[in-house]
């Protein structure tokens, strides 16, 4: 396993569509541990694989809390239906977008169809802080950021600051 480096906006690479995977094998299993292990180091609860430079239509993630057991989910291929009417905000960060968190409103609840870590196929259906993780890491694979869902004045503001941050750090 390796710790990859993550992507941030407004890296042009986070604006890809991401390709649907032909089928589950050890190199994308190879894949996945890396990016469980990059999510895991950053730290964080989600991540897709646009985030680390792969194109592909794979997430990784763990909602467990500190106390508890690690509980790592993989999505390869996933696909959203059933989103709900009712809807939920959450406050969102991402590693994509460093040290800026906001709310986002999204359906409350959804269905995931897709392929496990044994390729096999799965569904789940979603709810709370999970409903709305799946939802933004879907987003990633359409190359969308949760600050996309904000107003374009909080949008630019943000990508403003990573832009000056990132020349800052260059210029080191
Ligand atoms: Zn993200």
């Amino acid at each position: 396993m390796a710790i990859k480096p993550i992507i941030t906006a407004p890296d042009p690479r986070l604006r890809q569509v991401s390709n649907p995977v032909e089928g589950v094998d050890d190199a994308l299993r190879a894949l996945m541990d890396d990016m469980l292990e990059t999510m895991y180091d950053a730290p964080g609860i989600g991540l897709a694989a646009i985030q680390i430079g792969e194109p592909l239509r794979i997430i990784v993630m763990d909602l467990a809390g500190e106390e508890e057991e690690p509980q790592p989910r993989y999505f390869v291929n996933p696909e959203i239906l059933d989103p709900s009417d009712d809807t939920n905000i959450y406050e969102e960060g991402c590693l994509s977008v460093p040290d800026y968190f906001d709310e986002v409103e999204r359906p409350a609840k959804c269905r995931v169809k897709f392929l496990g870590y044994d390729g096999k196929k799965q569904v789940l259906d979603a709810e709370g802080m999970l409903a709305t993780c799946i939802q933004h890491e879907m987003d990633h694979l359409e190359g969308v950021l949760f600050i996309d869902h904000l107003s374009r004045l909080k949008r630019e503001r943000v990508l403003k600051k990573l832009k000056k941050e990132q020349r800052l750090a260059a210029a080191e």
